[in-house]
């Protein structure tokens, strides 16, 4: 069965498309028109993509929304993650978290990375969201990952998530759980 993925991202697609092929899913990306994602959750963001390519396309259609919810900020970034810093640059988003906790000691760092991945069929809607807790670094370290990885600490570990291995961060990551429980729901 085709389903469409939301994303011009190719490396998304094709990451996927791996992941779903042994289910017997054609995993195919997405080129008709984008939406405003004005949701303002995740969630809402997520589904208006899927919504999007699920009416474009007439498939069923997934798309994923994710970013960092730091606790003393009132979880921001939030939905604004890629563009914290007024652009998508990483560094300069990253630098700006870092100053924005400055004065904050180590017990009041707490912060998770979420994921929510929406699914749009002729049937209705449902939607999968994995949580990673951890806490934000005082300082950048480490050169995996992309995004945020080198200023998050996750839970049970002293490296940043950019300081593990990728096989490591893989198994537990947001984005891991909630396609974990995307599969479990294609299976049953
Ligand atoms: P997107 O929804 O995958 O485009 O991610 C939105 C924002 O969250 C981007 O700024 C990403 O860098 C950041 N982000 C999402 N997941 C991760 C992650 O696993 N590591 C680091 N940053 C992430």
């Amino acid at each position: 069965m085709q389903i469409v993925l939301a994303t011009h991202n190719q490396g998304k697609v094709a990451e996927l498309r791996a992941i779903l092929a042994p289910l017997g899913f054609d995993l195919i990306g997405y080129d008709g028109p984008e939406p405003v994602e004005d949701g303002i959750s995740f969630l809402e963001n997520a589904l208006i993509k899927a919504r999007a390519a699920h009416k474009h396309t007439g498939l069923p259609a997934l798309a994923d929304d994710s970013g960092l919810a730091v606790e003393i900020l009132g979880g921001s970034p939030g939905i604004f993650t890629a563009i914290w810093s007024g652009t998508k640059d990483n560094v300069a988003n990253r630098q700006l978290l870092l100053a924005q906790l400055k004065d904050i000691s180590a017990e009041h760092r707490a912060a998770s990375f979420l994921c929510t991945i929406a699914l749009v069929t002729d049937d209705g809607e449902t939607s999968f969201t994995g949580v990673w807790p951890g806490s934000i670094a005082t300082e950048e370290r480490g050169t995996n990952g992309h995004g945020y990885d080198p200023v998050f600490i996750p839970e049970g570990f002293d490296q940043t998530a950019a300081e593990l291995e990728p096989e490591v961060k893989n198994a537990l990551s947001h984005r891991a759980q909630a396609l974990s429980s995307l599969i479990s729901y294609f299976k049953a």
